[in-house]
Order: C-alpha cells, then sequence, then structure tokens
C-alpha cells in the first residue's frame, strides 16, 4: 500500500467523521461542561448510607431501583451547613439553621419510594429545606415543584439546585398549605414538615389516582407517615406507613 493512498484514506475518514459531526449537529470544538465537583465527591460513602445505612430491623426495605440511584447520586453533603458536612452520611436528621432539620437519609428514601414516582410525573413538595430531597425528586423526573415558607432557606435551597444545575425545578416562597394552583394538578404531593391535619388545598391539587406522602401529627407528640391516595373518582384513603417525627408545618405568610 503506497503511502499516498494512506494518507488519503486518512483524510477521506477523517472528512467523513468531521460529516458525520457536523450533520448530528455538534460542533467539533462543542465541549460538555464538567459536572459540579460534588457529584464526584464522597461516593463511597453515599453508596454505603444505600446499600448498609439503609438496613435495619424492622425498616421498611428500599428496593426501588430510581430511589437507589437517586440517592447514590445527590452530594448530601452539598446540602447541609458546614459543621454537619462530616455527617451528612450518617444516617440521621441534621440541623439547616432556622429550627428546622435536613430529613433522616432512610426517611428521604421510605418517602420517596412510597409515593412511587415515575420520569414524566408532576411532584410537589411542601417544605424544600435545603433543597435535597427536591433534587433527589429531580433524579428521577424533571418536573419538580417546592415551597418552602422560611425565607433564607428558600433562598439557599434555590441557589444550591441552580449550583447543581437542577434547572429544571421550580421552588416557590411561600405557604405551601394551600398547594400550587398555577401548576395543579400533582401526580404526587410530598410533604416534609408534619401537619395537623391533610389541608383541603393539597388533596384538592392531586389527581385522580394520584397519592401523597404526609407526616400527620402535632408537634410535640410522634406522628403517623401516611400514604393518602385518591382513586378516579376523587375518593381518599390513606395508609399509615412508619410513626415520625418532622418539625411543624408552620401557617402564614412568609416574610417577603
Ligand atoms: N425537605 C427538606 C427538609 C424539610 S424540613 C430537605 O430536604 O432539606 C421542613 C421544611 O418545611 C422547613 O424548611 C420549613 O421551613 C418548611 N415549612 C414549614 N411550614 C411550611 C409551609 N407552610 N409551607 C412551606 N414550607 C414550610
Amino acid at each position: 500500500m503506497s503511502r499516498d493512498f494512506r494518507r488519503n484514506t486518512f483524510r477521506v475518514l477523517f472528512l467523513l467523521a468531521a460529516a458525520i459531526q457536523i450533520g448530528s449537529g455538534s460542533s467539533l470544538l462543542a465541549v460538555t461542561p464538567p459536572e459540579p465537583p460534588a457529584f464526584a465527591e464522597r461516593q463511597k460513602e453515599r453508596d454505603d448510607m444505600v446499600r448498609v445505612g439503609f438496613k435495619g430491623f424492622g425498616r421498611t426495605a428500599i428496593g426501588d431501583a430510581a430511589v437507589i440511584r437517586s440517592m447514590e447520586r445527590v452530594p448530601r453533603h452539598f446540602f447541609v451547613p458546614e459543621a454537619a458536612k462530616l455527617r451528612a452520611y450518617q444516617d440521621g436528621p441534621l440541623p439547616i439553621g432556622y429550627g428546622q432539620t435536613i430529613s433522616q437519609p432512610y426517611v428521604v428514601a421510605l418517602m420517596t419510594q412510597a409515593l412511587g414516582l415515575k420520569s414524566g410525573m408532576k411532584v410537589l413538595e411542601i417544605g424544600s429545606g435545603s433543597g435535597y430531597q427536591a433534587a433527589v425528586l429531580a433524579e428521577i423526573t424533571p418536573h419538580v415543584f417546592t415551597i418552602e415558607i422560611i425565607k433564607p432557606l428558600y433562598e439557599a435551597a434555590k441557589g444550591r439546585l441552580k449550583q447543581l444545575r437542577y434547572d429544571s425545578v421550580k421552588i416557590s416562597l411561600g405557604d405551601g398549605y394551600y398547594g400550587w394552583r398555577e401548576f395543579a394538578p400533582f401526580d404526587r404531593i410530598i410533604v416534609t414538615c408534619a401537619a395537623l391535619h391533610i389541608p383541603p388545598p393539597l388533596f384538592e391539587q392531586l389527581k385522580p389516582g394520584g397519592k401523597m406522602v404526609i407526616p400527620v401529627g402535632g408537634n410535640f407528640e410522634t406522628q403517623r407517615l401516611l400514604l393518602v391516595t385518591k382513586d378516579e373518582s376523587g375518593g381518599r384513603s390513606s395508609q399509615t406507613l412508619e410513626l415520625v417525627r418532622f418539625v411543624p408545618l408552620i401557617r402564614g405568610a412568609p416574610e417577603k
């Protein structure tokens, strides 16, 4: 084979490859921006949290592949204050300021699994807190809506979600008791603060066949984590999943 022939073959192949790239809409110079570094940090701890930390006597098994994948991926350490970062992958709640807490990872997994969330579903969260639960939901479906009542927490959660490029999540400052009428109805609703009763506006904003996970009970008592279902004719049924302790759902207008 002559050297010229080889050189020409190489040129043809190169031009062919370039044409394919241009034809597929991507430029030769286009580079995908690297992922925020937090996703690569502390992976082993996240894997252990899910594979070992979630298991325990009397606990519901977390077997939903989408939930496992999501919680192995979302960097929880990015959502907690500096002083709590070391403990980010222990199975406990952590303070996030303003008297609020980011829930225990197992409870996040249990609630997310109970929702039976599928890609493409629209989900509303009440109580954005750190933004962690919203990120866990966003790994499963791009249609995530979340409401927070405490302004500095709302702002911090919004900033974190943006930094990690969860751009599809919509976050609002307000009293989540009333839901988010503009985007209703929702396939799923998850409430991450304890209510004294199931807020009627939230049940109203659930699609027929929809599900809501919500802790119900007073502040100084053990609450019941309920899975509420709305049947096709709008009827309600509910089932207790677990006994839990959540911070209370606060009522009233947030400070703007
Ligand atoms: N899901 C959060 C943790 C929730 S802590 C996370 O992943 O970090 C409960 C949150 O509910 C707190 O941030 C609290 O401010 C918020 N909250 C309490 N009452 C609320 C209300 N009426 N509407 C919206 N958020 C509320």
